[in-house]
């Protein structure tokens, strides 16, 4: 089939978990996968509707899932709500006086003082409720959307799970964006509410989020209020002027006077609002990394679900784990696996302000050396810059405490997997790889940990409930170890339900290119094992000399060398090939951006993959353009390596730096 991908991958290496680590393991075999992944698949609504007697109800659903394509309902009939079933449901257990979240801001880098905060589930919930009950008071309503633009601190938690508590549909805007990216994203869902905070601190820097977010109310004709949490010490002493009290948007031609409240005030205790199985629990619009992000919906009852027998299973939890993920909660990784899946798990999360690498490379094993961190959640892109400053930075610290490692957001190239596994796991902790989107909601192909072996680079095996399928354009299955489109068969309880006021959107998007399945947009193929492995996005497939391939294999294969810190690959249209194949390459510290080594990475390839592969041309550079949550934008290396100026969406782009400085780079 003209269409399909070949794989020129040859990793074949595979890592056994310990038997100590299998003995504590939730599900400890392959066998004892199988037989509840069938489960899983044979009878879904019943496997769905078994795991849902863990969470607390204030109505038993009756049904597991109304599928009408493109639109699923799961649990009809349910009636709960998403921070009883955080937080209300720890009242009378241990749980409840254990820390939820342990927090360190980043300011004690500077005053050597540590600012470190717990707040245990019973404190986490009487913050919760206040903020609930004050946003009822400023005429939040259930439906209302509330955008929340703040930092990493827990009282983002607090907000996200405060208008999980009245109803009030969150969208959480990163707290890097600048005002005109949170404008867009508000006016699109039309938030009648912003929550903010005065500033945060990121790499010694005071990040004035909340001028962003009065700068970006000005044009946002839906916001009626703007509640600020006040970070800053010296703040906290100001009275409500400091803020202006007011802010003005234009509605039509007249000036219309909004309200600015701080979040300290607080009224009485009330209770939370129970709502509809399918009751929108939160819009989060994708990172951009192949185009204009979406506004992706999420409900209650199928997305809760889906985080909490994630974590549970993926991440094994123990009592007595400090789990740490570095995501920002801006990303959908931070909602399920900061927020949603471990609190509704009663888990202690950690979290940090700040910046991984500030003010020195080792701030995440500084970090998880004095609390003693137990799992680390990170993403490749953080992965590959460690491996770039060097071994000598973790090895400062103590990560003796880890016993699980997991990893999320692009594919992970065997290399980086071996040096996680090695410098930052002691060769000790398994590794779980897991795939999935802010779309899928939760994790969706993952390596279990304690119940089948790791491969370098797979994402793993289907997660409960999901049945991927590589096929080709008509959707037939491809042969193992071919090539081909990532799809998921089957509707799944944290799928996204629609793209946020454009259903025609999400109906084209996803559901149309394969007839009846879930189109992911990921090319993978999967293994004799069962195993998937993402070879990249199917719009940046390369056409080398004939051969369909992804950019994931090319860039591994550079990555492989010892120079080469990070890569991508791109194709350029060529005249006599059709395509020809641009790689651009970061080099580890150290390695020179010479010709000979550029012959070198060139014949690299070529002997890694074949002949065919060497690349065309290869440009170093110092950094890779990149989405704010770390993914590689190849769409702008694509108009890069073809000589165009780029047309597409930039607003996720981290640094419009990068670009410009790639283009003076020669090939
Ligand atoms: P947009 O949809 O706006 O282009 P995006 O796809 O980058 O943005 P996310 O939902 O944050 O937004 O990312 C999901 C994508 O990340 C997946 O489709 C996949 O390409 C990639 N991905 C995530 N985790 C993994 C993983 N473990 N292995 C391989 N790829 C992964
Ligand atoms: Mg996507």
């Amino acid at each position: 089939m003209a269409n399909n991908i070949t794989s020129v991958s040859k990793e074949s290496r595979r890592f056994t978990p310990s038997d100590e680590f299998r003995k504590q393991a939730r599900i400890k075999s392959r066998e004892e996968y199988e037989a509840l992944y069938q489960r899983s698949i044979n009878d879904p609504a019943a496997f769905w509707l078994d795991e849902a007697r863990e969470i607390p109800w204030s109505k038993e659903p009756k049904k597991g899932l109304d599928w009408k394509e493109p639109h699923a309902k799961w649990y009809e009939g349910g009636e709960l709500n998403a921070s009883v079933a955080c937080l209300d449901r720890w009242k009378g257990t241990p749980t409840w006086h254990k820390a939820a979240i342990v927090w360190e801001g980043e300011p004690f880098y500077q005053t050597g003082e540590p600012e470190v905060q717990t707040l245990t589930y019973a404190q986490l919930h009487a913050k919760v409720v206040k903020l609930a009950a004050k946003l009822r008071r400023l005429g939040i309503a259930q439906g209302d959307r509330v955008a929340i633009y703040m930092g990493m601190v827990p009282e983002v938690v607090v907000a996200m799970l405060a208008c999980a508590r009245i109803g009030a549909p969150h969208t959480v805007v990163f707290g890097g964006f600048a005002a005109d990216a949170l404008r867009d994203r508000i006016n699109d869902c039309g938030a009648k509410a912003l929550i903010t905070q005065d500033i945060g601190y990121r790499r010694g820097n005071e990040v004035k989020l909340f001028d962003a977010a009065h700068a970006a109310a000005a044009q946002c004709p839906s916001l009626r209020t703007i509640l600020v949490h006040t970070r800053k010490l010296e703040n906290l002493h100001l009275d409500d002027d400091a803020f202006a009290t007011k802010f003005a948007v234009t509605e039509g031609s007249q000036e219309v006077e909004r309200m600015i409240a701080r979040t300290d005030l607080v009224p009485k205790d009330e209770a939370a609002t129970p709502v509809d199985a399918e009751h929108p629990l939160f819009v989060l619009y994708t990172s951009g990394s192949t185009g204009k992000p979406k506004g992706v919906l999420h409900t209650t009852a199928g997305y809760l679900m889906g985080a909490y027998v994630s974590t549970k299973y993926v991440f094994d939890l123990r009592d007595d784990d400090l789990y740490f993920c570095t995501a920002d909660v801006g990303w959908v990784t931070g909602h399920s696996y900061i927020v949603y899946g471990p609190l509704s798990n009663g888990a202690t999360a950690l979290m940090f302000e700040g910046a991984p690498n500030w003010p020195q490379p080792d701030r995440l094993w500084d970090i998880i050396d004095r609390h003693n961190a137990t799992i680390l959640y990170t993403a490749p892109t953080a992965i590959r810059a460690f491996i770039r400053t060097g071994e000598e930075w973790p090895a400062k610290h103590d990560l003796s405490s880890l016993r699980l490692l997991g990893t999320v957001g692009e594919p992970i190239n065997p290399e980086a997997w071996l040096w996680y596994h090695r410098v930052i796991g002691g060769g000790r902790c398994p590794i779980v790889d897991t795939w999935w989107q802010t779309e899928t909601g939760s994790i969706a192909i993952t390596t279990l940990p304690g119940a089948v072996d790791a491969k370098p680079g797979s994402a793993g095996l289907p997660f409960f409930g999901i049945v991927p399928k590589v096929v080709d354009q008509e959707g037939k299955e491809v042969a193992r170890n071919a090539g081909g489109k990532l799809i998921l068969a089957n509707p799944w309880p944290s799928m996204l339900r629609t793209v946020w006021g454009d259903d025609a959107r999400y109906a084209a998007q996803y559901w149309s290119d394969v007839p009846h399945v879930y189109t992911t947009g990921d090319g993978a193929r999967q293994d004799e094992d069962g195993y998937f492995w993402v070879v990249g996005r199917i719009d940046d497939v390369l056409n080398v000399a004939g051969h369909r391939i992804g950019t994931a294999e090319i860039e591994s294969a550079l990555v492989s060398h010892p120079f080469v810190a990070e890569a991508a690959a791109v194709g350029r249209p060529d005249e006599l090939k059709g395509q020809a194949l641009v790689v651009f390459v970061t080099l580890k510290t150290g390695a020179a951006a010479t010709d000979e080594t550029r012959a070198k990475l060139l014949e690299h390839v070529a002997k890694e993959i074949g002949k065919f592969a060497r690349p065309d041309g290869l440009r170093f550079a110092a950094a890779l353009p990149k989405t704010r949550s770390g993914k590689i934008m190849r769409r702008l290396l694509k108009d890069l390596a073809a000589g165009v100026e780029s047309k597409g969406d930039t607003s996720t782009l981290e640094d419009l730096n990068v670009l410009a400085q790639l283009r003076g780079a020669e090939e």
